[in-house]
């Protein structure tokens, strides 16, 4: 589904990714943990094109298309989404609203009439369902007054709704707690299917306590430097980062 080779990015001509290599196949969930500061948010940003971004070498393939030359919104079109990517607070503008806009430009930009209503009330009370969600939810302003499982709970239901083929979620908040992280993984383990595929960006060995990955990847300055199964994850909260960081050095 998604290949990544020797990607190198920049900032303002500084490099961050250093050689970025990675496949991921339909029905994964790869994990990728990292130290702060070692250029996790800045790959999910990369895959789902956001701006300032220099990528001075290497590829990146999304279902055989080379998709560095595509906008943020024909990715997101492709299949790929990224959590926080509406993180502002929008009064006025209810869940149901934000994600029918949602869903209806995705359908025009693929040349398709937007989603009869019935339908997608329909669609939204199964995904509701399905996430152990409440319906008064549907009516709240977006993100206004939201706590931060709520935001959570707003940004699964986004995916639910969007049913990506490859979701990103990178969970840059420090503040998350365990509610948050339950509602991330509940959602993870409930959409995942055999067709789709979930990068999840943790600094937290937590989360993958209620998400098992297929994969555990190592970021540290740029570089992958160790891959494993979720045990790497069990023996990175044990025994912390330093090890990794002198291997990393050799
Ligand atoms: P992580 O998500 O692993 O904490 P980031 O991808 O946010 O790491 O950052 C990696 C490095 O790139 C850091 O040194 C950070 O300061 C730098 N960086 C990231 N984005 C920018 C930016 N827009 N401008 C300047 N430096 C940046
Ligand atoms: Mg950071
Ligand atoms: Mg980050």
């Amino acid at each position: 589904m998604l290949t990544i080779r020797n990607l190198h990015v920049s900032v303002d001509d500084t490099p961050i990714l250093k050689g970025i290599n990675l496949q991921i196949n339909k029905g994964e969930i790869h994990a990728i943990m990292g130290p702060n500061g070692s250029g996790k948010s800045t790959l999910s940003n990369v895959i789902a094109g956001k701006e300032d971004y220099q990528i001075t070498e290497g590829s990146i393939e999304f279902e055989g298309t080379n998709i560095l030359e595509l906008a943020p919104e024909e990715r997101a079109h492709l299949g790929i989404f990224l959590s926080f990517q509406y993180p502002v607070e929008i009064p006025g503008v209810s869940v149901t609203n934000f994600i029918k806009t949602a869903i209806n430009e995705n359908r025009k930009a693929r040349g398709l009439e937007p989603m009869p209503a019935k339908e997608m009330l329909k669609l939204m009370r199964e995904r509701m369902e399905l996430l152990s969600m409440d319906k008064s939810f549907l009516s709240r302003s977006l993100n206004e007054g939201f706590s931060g499982g709520e935001k959570k709970r707003n940004e699964i239901f986004q995916m639910a709704m969007l049913q990506p083929k490859l979701a990103i979620l990178d969970e840059t908040d420090s503040g998350l707690d365990i509610d948050a992280l339950r509602i991330v993984a509940n959602g993870v383990n409930k959409l995942r299917t055999s067709e789709n595929a979930f990068l999840v960006i943790t600094h937290y060995q937590r989360l993958l306590d209620y998400i098992v990955p297929d994969y555990v990847h190592v970021l540290y300055k740029g570089r992958i430097v160790k891959t494993g199964t979720k045990e790497l994850a069990l023996e990175l909260e044990e025994k912390g980062y330093d090890w990794i960081k002198e291997e990393a050095a050799v």
